[in-house]
């Protein structure tokens, strides 16, 4: 079992000299939590792979404290500071061309880093204390159901690391949008997550192309079809979803987007994403719904899409990734 922090000035002093020393730290942010190492030491970052399971070619992102310079990291572009002056700290990733500080296991190898500064207060004071840029995936097995609460990091990987720092739940829920910004004529969407690309658009003033198949695996590689899965075989369908009146189905768990407005009796068997149809509260739901119906042991779940607009892409992102087979379909 790994030791519970809270954020008190000696627990993030202790923290961030365990960091210092190249050890590993579960962290809150405001996406999902994640299992923080030194950025700058190749040993700590190597121990986040093994930790997760997770194969070197998928690449980390860095998570700098709100007084750094990400000019020390990335060489910037005239879309960096129209971006970090709307977005940071929040939860926008934005891929740059490396300087050379991130060593190449943060980066696997690749050109460029990824770089944000997050919001989460918690986080912010441990980053304030530790004093440079830290490396974090999400704190969770690889392939597996990202973690929003400090139980869900124990549950997934409380027998492989030793700290974490308890944020509460975390407010978005859903991973960080990724924004490669090379090319500041053409800015590409690599991962929708927290920020809807309506916002980014709005932002810059200008069209942010978002390729919907995996054409640009090449790009950011680890978007895997299959992710974010849970244990339980995951059916996605469009919505909306039919459930049948039928005793046989109690093995089955239905997950709709939206509570109905009204459901036969005793249905244990039916799960909803958010009570009003917010995209917000069905972001900051919707890992937390699949781990719990994971746990009440169901023999199957029959999902239905989002709305596909804002926060909604998002959502059906995660969910057509946790419905891939392993094959990869
Ligand atoms: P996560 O596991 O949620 O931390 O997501 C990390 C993801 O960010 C990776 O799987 C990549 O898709 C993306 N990423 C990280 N670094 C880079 C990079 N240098 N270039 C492109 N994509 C990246
Ligand atoms: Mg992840």
């Amino acid at each position: 079992m790994a030791l519970r922090y809270t954020d008190t000035p000696e627990n993030l002093r202790l923290l961030a000299g365990k960091l210092r020393d190249g050890e590993l730290v579960a962290v809150p942010t405001e996406t999902v939590y994640g299992i923080a190492a030194d950025a700058r030491n190749e040993n700590a970052c190597r121990e986040i792979f093994r930790v997760k399971g997770r194969p070197a070619e998928d690449p980390l992102i860095v998570h700098i404290p709100m007084d750094f310079d990400p000019t020390e990291i990335v060489r910037p572009t005239a879309l960096l500071d129209q971006l970090r002056e709307v977005f940071w700290p929040g939860p926008l990733t934005l891929v740059l061309e490396k300087t050379g500080a991130i060593p190449g296991i943060v980066t696997a190898g690749l050109a460029s880093v990824a770089v944000r500064m997050p919001a989460h207060a918690t986080l912010r004071a441990l980053l304030r204390e530790f004093g440079g840029p830290l490396a974090a995936p999400s704190a969770n097995p690889f392939s597996g159901v990202s973690p929003t609460t400090a139980d869900h990091v124990e549950e997934g990987l409380g027998k492989r690391i030793d700290h974490i720092l308890d944020g509460g739940p975390c407010r978005f829920g859903i991973e960080s949008s990724i924004l490669d910004i090379r090319d500041s004529a053409r800015p590409v969407l690599l991962r929708h997550g927290a920020i809807p690309v309506e916002e980014l658009e709005a932002a810059l003033e200008q069209a942010v192309a978002y390729p919907e198949d995996d054409s640009h695996a090449g790009v950011a590689p680890g978007q895997l079809p299959r992710h974010y899965s849970p244990r339980t075989p995951f059916h996605l369908e469009a919505a909306p979803l039919r459930i049948p009146d039928d005793p046989a189905a109690r093995n089955t768990a239905f997950l709709s987007f939206r509570k109905p407005d009204s459901m036969p009796p005793g249905a244990g068997n039916h799960f909803w994403l958010t009570e009003t149809g917010s995209l917000k509260e069905a972001a900051a739901n919707l890992f937390a719904t699949l781990l719990e119906i994971d746990r009440r042991g169901f023999s199957s779940i029959r999902a239905e899409t989002a709305p596909d607009t804002g926060l909604g892409r998002a959502i059906n992102d995660r969910l057509r990734r946790a419905a891939a087979s392993a094959a990869g379909g």
